[in-house]
């Protein structure tokens, strides 16, 4: 028997037709690329967001099409966002971040027509121009002031085509599985591939992201999204927040730990998530300055590991409290988020702080399981670890254009690559990524505790580790740190520092000292190019 209920379509465009009907007055602060702070407000976003969905039109855009934005955090391209999807159309994030020769790749392979690019990239759009033969116009979010000269032919100023397009447009109803958006992996082994989004999955991941147990933004939040709206649509906050009609704060492209701070302050910021790097920066701001944070109550942290001294510092010292999430592109990208459990939210303080080493619990809609190289389920208890994978409404099925094949098993489940255990409280902790573990002797050793084992000295400011050839063993662990400025490390303290925190031969083999260690364009380490430069590195004693 169906049930007997209105089949309304979920669908992007509802998020901010309910902020502008009863939040219409909250604000949406943003740094622009032009200096200045500007102000504006979810009714004044959704007019706007109507301006463009006509001028799309008005472009020769129609349902389906898809229109690239190489852009920071902002109210710009936040209308772009929602005048593109709200039309039907697909928003394509791209990651300034990637090699050139990559976002020639994927603005090809994602079929852009326009781009809508903020100041910062007409330098980089102006050298792969060429290799884009599909784009027919270039849109620079910004006024008639701030327009650059450039080569770039089919150039529009965004403030001007704005202003010439009517604000008269009414969201159309579509089958909610219709593409809304579309972000690529970044591509560590091979080109990025394509992961699109429907209207249906991006809502549905959303509105349990909004959860008080995942993000939990409420309407009296101000929410500061550091993390970039083309790195997995800032893990939903600019959707989430007009459905609760919480503030919006956008960093633009400032991202150093003194801009982030004055933007926190200056907006008295209650809730905001990025990478633990920025962090890094932050806490690394607010030692130097023996400044404080006077507004905010929780940061949500991930995309990589958060180190353990960087929860307890926020918590002991600054009185934020720590969310650690993980998940990725192919997810939407929300899959774990570290809120207190009952039961297990009056652990003594060392206790807690394990629990929220690990990438939090199992989201609602979220199917997940651990299994070992044959397919087999392995035990949820905490101990066993393997080859994590997962299932859900906001999980993807394929990659666009098929690239990779089939990428389910016969349950329907992705793999994440990544290497795990899983708790019977639904607590999942990454051991590794299925590459950069360390087979030693026919067992593993995870680069990742290795690593958040060494940033935990106060000297070190970051730390990888890579396996390296042993005759013996296979592999053994290699440690490379980049020291605090006027650190006196060495290798011997380092390894009689993590002597009594990990097991005897988890030790590594030898610790080399670099200036600086390789990232993603997403801010993880780069390890595939550590393994490159260390290829030959020999061992002490052989
Ligand atoms: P995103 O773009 O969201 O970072 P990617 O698809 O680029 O997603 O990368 C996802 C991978 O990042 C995960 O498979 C995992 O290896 C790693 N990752 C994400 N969050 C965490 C975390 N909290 N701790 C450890 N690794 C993480």
């Amino acid at each position: 028997m169906r049930g007997l209920m209105q089949g309304r379509q979920l669908l992007v465009s509802t998020y901010l037709s309910h902020a502008e009907a009863y939040h219409s007055e909250r604000e949406i602060v943003s740094r622009m690329v032009e200096g200045p702070q500007h102000r504006t407000t979810y009714g004044a976003l959704a007019l706007r967001a109507r301006r463009v969905a006509n001028l799309l039109a008005d472009l020769g855009l129609g349902f389906g099409d898809v229109v690239g934005t190489l852009a920071w955090n902002g109210f710009r391209h936040m209308e772009v966002w929602y005048g593109t999807s709200g039309s039907g159309l697909v928003c394509h994030t791209v990651n300034p971040r990637l090699f050139p020769e990559q976002i020639a790749f994927i603005i090809n392979d994602a079929r852009d027509r326009i781009l809508f690019i903020d100041l910062t990239f007409v330098p980089l759009i102006e050298k792969i121009i060429d290799q884009l033969p599909l784009v027919e116009r270039v849109v620079i979010l910004t006024d008639r002031d701030h327009m650059p000269a450039t080569s770039l032919k089919n150039v529009a100023c965004y403030e001007d085509l704005l202003a010439g397009a009517s604000e008269t447009f009414l969201w159309p109803e579509f089958d909610e599985n219709t593409a809304s958006s579309l972000c690529y992996t970044s591509g560590t082994t091979g080109n990025p591939k394509g992961v699109l989004y429907s209207h249906r999955s991006t809502t549905i991941h959303c509105m349990s992201a909004n959860f008080g147990d995942a993000l939990g933004m409420r309407s009296t939040d101000t929410v500061m999204p550091v993390v970039p709206m083309f790195h997995v649509n800032a893990w939903s906050i600019p959707y989430g927040a007009p459905m609760v009609g919480a503030k919006l704060v956008f960093p633009g492209a400032a991202l150093d730990g003194a801009s982030v701070y004055q933007m926190l302050e200056a907006e008295q910021v209650t809730l905001t998530a990025a990478v633990p790097t920025v962090w890094l920066m932050l806490l690394q701001h607010l030692e130097k300055t023996g400044a404080r944070l006077s507004s905010l109550k929780r940061v949500v942290i991930g995309g990589s590991a958060a180190p353990r001294s960087m929860i307890e510092t926020f918590q002991d010292k600054y009185g934020v409290a720590v969310c650690h999430a993980w998940g990725m592109t192919e997810m939407s990208p929300l899959g774990t988020m570290g809120s207190p459990r009952a039961g297990l939210d009056a652990l003594p303080h060392d206790q807690a702080l394990d629990l929220q080493c690990k990438q939090g619990r199992v989201m609602f809609g979220v199917q997940m399981k651990i299994t070992d190289d044959q397919g087999r389920t392995l035990p949820r208890d905490g101990t066993a670890f393997g080859n994590l994978k997962v299932r859900g409404p906001w999980i993807l099925e394929t990659y666009l254009h098929g690239a990779g094949g089939k990428v389910l098993d016969d349950e329907g489940f992705f793999d994440t690559g990544d290497v795990a255990t899983l708790d019977p409280y639904g607590f999942m902790q990454i051991t590794d990524r299925a590459k950069d573990v360390i087979k030693s002797g026919g067992e593993w050793i995870s680069s990742i505790d290795l690593e958040n084992a060494a940033v935990g000295h106060p000297e070190v400011a970051e730390a990888a580790v890579i396996g390296v050839v042993h005759p013996k063993w296979d592999e053994r662990p290699l440690l490379i740190i980049v020291a605090k400025a006027g650190a006196a490390l060495d290798r011997d303290a380092m390894i009689d520092f993590l002597r009594p925190r990990v097991a005897k031969w988890w030790l590594p083999d030898d610790v080399v000292f670099v200036d600086e260690l390789p990232h993603t364009a997403t801010g993880k380490l780069l390890k595939t190019r550590l393994r490159e430069q260390f290829k030959d590195y020999r061992l002490p004693g052989l």
